[in-house]
């Protein structure tokens, strides 16, 4: 069965034909590195990377691309905040991206092009000018450029919005921008007192890149005129990815984008994320109150893209719970196992269910039935050996796509660490480090047990 898809620009489900199997090229709108990225923004990326992740696993060849958004109102702003040069002000968030990137499993993408790069730079200034050109961009009085959207009848059609009115209508004499049509948009904006030393020389004069422009500059030049997949959170899809369609297809005359995906946006605790209503949590916040990545990253996978998300510490706490089932049924399959060679076991259910639009609550429920299953026979003593050997397998198989197991042997390499610290302290006589270890171990989610042959561990029930 082919892969099916919801797309965005159609509202319904389609089958997914990539321009050039296996090749699968995906475009993912990145960070705006002016803060450390939200949970919310997490959503998305983990989204985008079950994905990829999925469609590696069906055997197609992925090549993705996330940008950083390093130059836009909120990064000058920032730095202005700060007194701190733009590239300075923003290469710490930078590293904290990547840092949180790592601790949720997500894979990195192929390409992860900056905005400020001058290749980009160049390919921005190059892409409006040839939008100047064929009439789809104009200059205002003050050098800001601005895309003209009545010439694109398109506009609108991925956000469904009836735009026909702003497209076609009245021209609206705005004093701020002195633009043609309120619903016109930014290419370039011309340098302003507010942006400091943060400008770029171009033909209309010293300014810097819209935000729109940017993105299609790098989907473009990195993986050319037409590309696969498109994603982000659901906030992106107007103006921002409008906008993209407007100017890359007024620019190439080809089809941008073959399938748009866009993740629901997370709610915390019921409602919208805000510093102010103390709901804003960073991937740092929730590792300081002792929640793991990989923790994390099961909350915000477990409930499929395209429905609401309700992020709560309650939630977290079934996430880990979760998880703690899977390790110890991960541990009691190889017990059960040995060393007998695995069969071959029922397992497509998990990735059919994905097939169908990423529906992984089925592919998690399809999970846990076997778990349950498989636990009962192995109450009963009735599961063989090359059975659990092949569940194993299985599930080392469908973790290329969770990525929620912990490290080699199902130990998280924390806990391996403290293993070897406390043996080392048992061998010293050490008892007293060898018991505060213990606890340390325990706190990890781990019991440790001494036997004639050495530590053993099992995960807290
Ligand atoms: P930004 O840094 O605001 O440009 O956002 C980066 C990505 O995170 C974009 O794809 C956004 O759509 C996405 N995003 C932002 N807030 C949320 C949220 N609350 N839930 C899901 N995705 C979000
Ligand atoms: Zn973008």
């Amino acid at each position: 069965m082919a892969l099916r898809f919801f797309n965005t620009l159609a509202r319904e489900i389609e089958d997914f034909h990539p321009a050039e199997p296996p090749l699968v090229r995906i475009y993912t709108c990145g960070p705006t590195v002016y803060n450390f990225a939200h949970i919310g923004n997490f959503r998305a990326y983990v989204f985008e990377d079950l994905l990829q992740r999925h469609l590696e696993f069906r055997g197609h060849r992925v090549v993705r691309v996330m940008n950083l958004t390093d130059v836009d109102d909120k990064t000058i702003r920032g730095c202005r905040a700060a007194g701190l040069p733009l590239g300075e002000f923003t290469a710490p968030f930078k590293a904290a991206f990547f840092e949180d990137l790592e601790a949720l499993r997500i894979k990195r993408a192929a390409h992860f092009p900056e905005a400020t790069d001058p290749v980009h730079i160049r390919r921005m200034i190059e892409m409006i000018s040839v939008l100047v050109e064929k009439g789809h961009a104009y200059r205002a009085e003050d050098g800001s450029v601005y895309f003209r959207i009545r010439t694109f009848p398109a506009y609108g059609h991925l956000a469904h919005f009836p735009l026909d009115q702003l497209r076609d209508g009245v021209r609206v004499r705005n004093d701020e921008y002195e633009k043609e049509n309120v619903g016109d948009f930014a290419l370039w904006k011309a340098r302003s007192p507010e942006d400091g030393d943060v400008a770029w020389a171009s033909p209309w004069g010293e300014g810097r890149p819209g935000w729109h422009i940017e993105c299609s500059a790098m989907a473009t030049g990195i993986l050319g005129p037409e590309i696969d997949i498109h994603c982000g959170g659901e906030d992106n899809i107007f103006p921002h990815h409008e906008a993209e369609i407007a100017q890359s297809e007024c620019v190439t005359g080809r089809r941008f984008v073959r399938l748009w995906m866009h993740c629901r946006h997370l709610q915390v605790e019921g409602s919208k994320m805000a510093k102010s209503a103390g709901n804003f949590f960073t991937l740092r916040d929730l590792a300081e109150r002792g929640w793991s990545g990989r923790e994390v990253r099961f909350a915000l996978l477990a409930v499929r893209y395209r429905e609401p998300l309700n992020f709560t510490l309650d939630g977290l706490a079934a996430a880990r719970s979760s998880l703690q089932r899977i390790d110890a049924w991960r541990q009691r399959l190889a017990e059960t196992a040995g060393q007998a060679l695995p069969l071959e076991v029922p397992g497509e259910g998990f990735a059919e269910a994905l097939d169908d639009d990423l529906n992984i609550s089925a592919a998690l429920g399809f999970l846990f039935d076997t778990l349950r299953a498989t636990n009962r026979r192995m109450d009963d003593g009735t599961l063989p050996a090359g059975e659990a050997a092949g569940w194993l397998v299985w599930l080392d198989g469908i973790d290329t796509v969770l990525a929620i197991q912990h490290g080699e042997g199902g130990i998280p390499e924390a806990v391996a660490a403290l293993l070897k610290e406390r043996e080392a302290a048992r061998a010293a006589k050490d008892w007293a480090s060898s018991d505060v270890l213990r606890d340390r171990i325990l706190q990890e989610g781990w019991i440790v047990k001494d036997t004639k042959t050495g530590q053993k561990t099992t995960p807290a029930p």
